[in-house]
């Protein structure tokens, strides 16, 4: 099927005709062939956003209307439940488990947005004079470009478009060229809930090509990318030129601090470590906010990392539908030789490789590995601030492990990054676990915890994993422009300038 485009209310193909093989990452399986857009084509999706923008037809819905359309899509969500999930195993070669939460989590983000959309109308402004109104009024920003990353591919969509169409903008979204499946059925909901022709609009392909014109375009008002920083950098430096709004969702090296009070006894222990598994581990490690660096109290090391080395040896890889499996594939064979490459360079500057650190193939896990993309979730001991593998996000089954003895050692070293999009701190001394929580410079802290996050609390991150909120009341904010409107109840004449009439 290469009429995959969408746009201006029309599936099509790619004005090139070119088409895009998309293949399973567990094992290289073709499970689509979609079309592979150009430039040529976002530029038409671009210009059928900004037709249907200034027409107004959707930014002129009445905001609980457009609220509810977003409510529609989560229970679409929810009733083609099978047909989203089989796409998004597929496309990434997560469990059909995990792709399911994520459609859970998706069908909330829309309802969030839903009901959020026709709260916060405005606001009124005490002017302090009986003489005049003043009110804040919301209004859409205009056309949106949505640039997505493959990890959570729906799920980042998610977080853009239900904002955005909550705002009343129009939008062009663009998947990351290797997870389109999840983006065309979202665009099929939205054909099917009758959206105004040019409102919601899909582009597939290439970055640089496809995904180019959306920061670059003058007729786009907003680009908000999720994706690494290396591009982020790319997108922001494109959007000045015409100074539209940038919104910059990027990676992030995530610091986990355990203290020794966290694994005082074995249940404490047992706690501490499966969460630092799931951390690491959890979709091989392809996860923005990965716990990927374990800061540890000296003292509690050896019994810690012991234990976390033991439960990673354990973890079974496998095929997506495989009975057994835990965490999968790699995206593609180039990402996991970029995650070899990070692990040799480790090992090369006196890192100590606890677990792992190699390909995994047929016999280390469930089903016939040797055709997909599997790396065996590696522990790096003995890490420390001098080595690449502290600061480079390596987005994949590995964790660093570095040591501290006092609580301002472990502060600089969870801050000592240039990202600050996540990090946890784990203490059974409540008033620490809040103390070094608050010194975390990072977009979210857990407390005992690592992962969690929800539709009503903002999610982004600090320093160089970028700026702008997604989720909660800002990631509405977002997709707004704040309009003053002032009135005057009582014209007249000023004074300010003398009237010299007839002099
Ligand atoms: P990427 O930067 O390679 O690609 C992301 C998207 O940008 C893709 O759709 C890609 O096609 C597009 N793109 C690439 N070059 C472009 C250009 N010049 N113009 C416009 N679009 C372009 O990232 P990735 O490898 O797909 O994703 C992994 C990265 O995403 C990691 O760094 C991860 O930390 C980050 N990420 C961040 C969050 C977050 O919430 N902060 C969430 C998920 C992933």
């Amino acid at each position: 099927m290469s009429d995959t485009l969408y746009i201006d209310g029309r599936w099509q193909a790619a004005k090139s005709g070119k088409t895009r093989e998309i293949r399973c990452p567990a094992d290289n399986s073709v499970v689509g062939v979609v079309a592979e857009a150009s430039a040529e084509d976002t530029e038409a999706a671009i210009a059928a956003a900004r037709r249907a923008f200034d027409a107004g037809d959707w930014s002129g819905t009445p905001a609980a209307e457009r609220g509810d359309l977003l409510l529609r899509v989560a229970d679409q969500i929810d009733a083609r439940r099978d047909d989203f999930v089989r796409a998004e195993t597929l496309d990434t070669g997560k469990r059909p488990y995990e792709s399911d939460i994520d459609m859970t989590d998706i069908a909330n983000c829309f309802r969030y947005f839903g009901k959020l959309a026709a709260q916060d109308a405005g606001r009124v402004v005490d002017t302090g004079s009986p003489d005049a109104d003043s009110r804040i009024v919301y209004e859409p920003v205009g056309v949106c470009g949505l640039i997505t990353p493959w990890n959570y591919p729906l799920l980042q969509a998610a977080w853009k478009v239900a904002p955005a169409l909550a705002a009343g903008n129009t939008f062009v979204l663009k998947p990351a060229e290797l997870t389109p499946h999840t983006s065309i059925l979202l665009l099929e909901v939205l054909d099917g809930l009758g959206l105004p022709a040019g409102v919601a609009n899909l582009v597939l392909g290439a970055g640089a090509d496809a995904g180019a014109p959306l920061s670059s375009h003058p007729d786009v008002d907003l680009v908000s990318f999720t994706g690494g920083l290396v591009t982020g950098r790319v997108i922001a430096r494109e959007a000045a030129a015409t100074v539209k709004k940038v919104a910059l969702e990027l990676g992030g090296k995530n610091p986990n601090v355990v203290f020794a009070d966290a694994c005082a006894t074995d249940e404490l222990l047992a706690a501490a470590v499966d969460n630092a598994l799931n951390a690491a581990f959890l979709h091989s490690g392809q996860v923005c906010s990965a716990g990927a660096r374990l800061i540890i109290e000296e003292s509690a090391h050896d019994r810690f990392v012991d234990e976390l080395v033991r439960r990673a040896e354990q973890i079974r890889l496998g095929l997506p539908y495989s009975e057994g499996t835990e965490t999968g594939p790699l995206i593609s064979e180039a990402h996991r030789d970029k995650v070899h490459a990070y692990v040799e360079q480790a090992r090369a500057d006196g890192a100590v490789i606890r677990t792992g650190g190699a390909f995994a193939t047929g016999d280390q896990g469930s089903g016939k590995l040797d055709d997909g993309w599997f790396y065996l979730p590696t522990v790096i001991d003995r890490a420390d601030r001098s080595m690449a593998c502290v600061h480079d996000e390596a987005f994949g089954p590995t964790v660093t492990v570095e040591t501290f003895t006092t609580e301002d050692e472990a502060v600089t070293l969870a801050n000592d990054t240039v990202y600050g999009l996540a990090g946890a701190v784990w203490s059974s001394d409540a008033a620490r676990a809040r103390r070094i929580a608050g010194r975390i410079r990072a977009g979210t802290v857990w407390v005992n915890d690592f992962g969690p996050y929800l539709p009503q609390a903002e999610w982004g991150g600090y320093g160089q994993s970028g700026f702008g909120r997604e989720l909660g009341p800002s990631g509405l904010a977002e997709y707004r422009e704040a309009k003053h409107v002032y009135e005057n109840l009582r014209p007249g004449v000023t004074g300010w300038f003398e009237d010299r009439k007839g002099q």
